[in-house]
């Protein structure tokens, strides 16, 4: 195995930073914040980035940060990090301020995109680059918090619930023209490092609000409306859709009641629900998603309950994909240290991530890590090796965009010339856009 010049400063440099790389992972990890509400750490992000040099913008979508390492160039490849954390106040990382946990090691991707503007910051790695170097920290890749992200809606602060979908809306990847990306693995592994981006499901959100007629419980339930009696024939309206899901499709419908009427000598006025329609193709889900809303109309009606909908344009899908060449190279410049796999295409994740978003509109070079133990999102969840956890992917975030950008961004352009762009930006927004539109015409009595 050879492992040439540049490779082997890059892996110099970050054996060199391995403290402050250490330092920066840890402050992070007792610190998570919520989506669109991570300004500490979008803060220290922007501080490093200053120091490095980088011509940094904040305040990206409320809390994303860019920073550019150069412009001369034609091809511009992005190092993305995602800046928020989850509830999980039972973690024994979790910020006791807030009870957000870094359960899914989003500090781990802002450490691996930091570790890599570090050494491609050093002038001797810059001048082998012949395409343009971004980092960018990106907010608000958990989905949840919708009455917080509702508000910031009102306000006009943001339009979209993924941050990924709210910065290609602002024009932030209009720019870019491929990113890479990590995350701790989400199938099972006996590898240090997996090459390649699992296909995974899109998700459409829905708040579901029935309205009927509150009467006293056992005096004059004739006189009344029972909402949660509506909602329990729509769920089980849904539960009668379940054949009609296909396994390939990897359908997947989870909702859950908010609010389930108040008193219980009263018949419940207010009922509310929300449910995710999840599946592995945008045809599958808005096919899910369209049988859900008839499913709860049909509880409505039964009653003579009042509803209403409410759908949150979710994630895009994770599209298959091949894994880049450059992603080979950079397991390769690891394989002494490390087991490298690739993924196994024909295993399908079937939780969500706004990386799906991005898939359909440009080249994704992504790869998972461990170095944890228990579970991503899990109160179980903890860093057991942060050699593996944050080390590793430094390494191989930071030889990713080499291989990427060297040769006059050679292997930047095999993707571009490759990529089937799914959708335009256009066709996406039109996308995210019906959603909105469509809001106007739902609710019925
Ligand atoms: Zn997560
Ligand atoms: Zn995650």
């Amino acid at each position: 195995m050879k492992v040439d010049k540049t490779e082997q400063l890059i892996l110099k440099i970050v054996e060199q930073n391995k403290g402050q790389l250490i330092s920066f992972a840890r402050d992070l990890y007792l610190h998570g914040e919520p989506g669109y509400r991570e300004f500490r750490t979008a803060a220290k992000v922007a501080g490093l980035f200053r120091e490095l040099g980088l011509e940094t913008e904040e305040g990206l979508a409320v809390t994303g940060v860019k920073g550019r390492l150069s412009r001369e160039h034609d091809v511009t490849v992005a190092a993305i990090g995602e800046l928020d954390g989850i509830k999980c106040p039972a973690q024994s990382h979790a910020n006791p301020e807030n009870g957000i946990s870094h359960a899914c090691g989003h500090h781990i991707q802002l450490t691996a995109m930091m570790g890599a503007a570090i050494a491609l910051s050093h002038p001797e790695v810059k001048a082998a680059l012949g395409g343009n170097a971004v980092f960018f920290a990106v907010p608000s890749e958990e989905f949840s918090d919708l009455d917080y992200k509702d508000s910031l809606m009102r306000q006009g602060k943001i339009r979209y619930g993924g941050g990924k979908a709210e910065l290609i809306r602002i024009g932030a990847f209009d720019d870019i023209n491929v990113c890479v990306n990590h995350h701790l693995h989400m199938v099972d592994t006996h590898h240090d490092v997996l090459l390649g981006n699992n296909t995974t499901n899109g998700f459409v959100c829905k708040v579901v609000k029935y309205t009927g007629k509150a009467s006293h419980a056992a005096i004059a339930p004739e006189k009344g409306i029972n909402a949660l009696n509506a909602a329990s024939i729509g769920l089980s309206a849904l539960a009668f859709q379940r054949e009609t899901f296909r396994d390939e499709d990897h359908v997947r419908v989870h909702p859950i009641m908010t609010r389930g009427g108040d008193m219980v000598n009263v018949i419940p006025q207010q009922v509310e629900l929300e449910a995710q329609v999840r599946a592995k193709t945008m045809s599958a889900m808005l096919d899910a998603s369209h049988k859900t809303n008839r499913a709860f109309e049909a509880g409505a009606h039964a009653i003579g309950a009042k509803l209403t909908i409410v759908d949150y344009p979710g994630y895009l899908p994770v599209l298959e994909a091949p894994v880049a060449s450059a992603l080979m190279e950079a397991g390769r410049a690891v394989s002494h240290e490390a087991s490298v796999g690739l993924i196994d295409p024909q295993v399908h994740n079937s939780a969500s991530t706004d990386v799906g978003d991005l898939t359909h509109l440009m080249p994704v070079a992504g790869f998972t890590t461990g170095g944890f133990s228990g579970s991503l999102h899990s109160a179980d969840f903890e860093i057991v090796d942060e050699e593996k956890a944050y080390l590793l992917p430094v390494k191989v975030m930071a030889l990713t965009m080499y291989h990427l950008l060297k040769d006059g961004a050679k292997g930047a352009l095999e993707l571009m010339d490759h990529f089937p762009q799914h959708l335009s930006k256009q066709e996406y927004l039109e996308y995210m856009e019906g959603f909105y539109q469509n809001r106007k015409s739902e609710g019925n009595g």
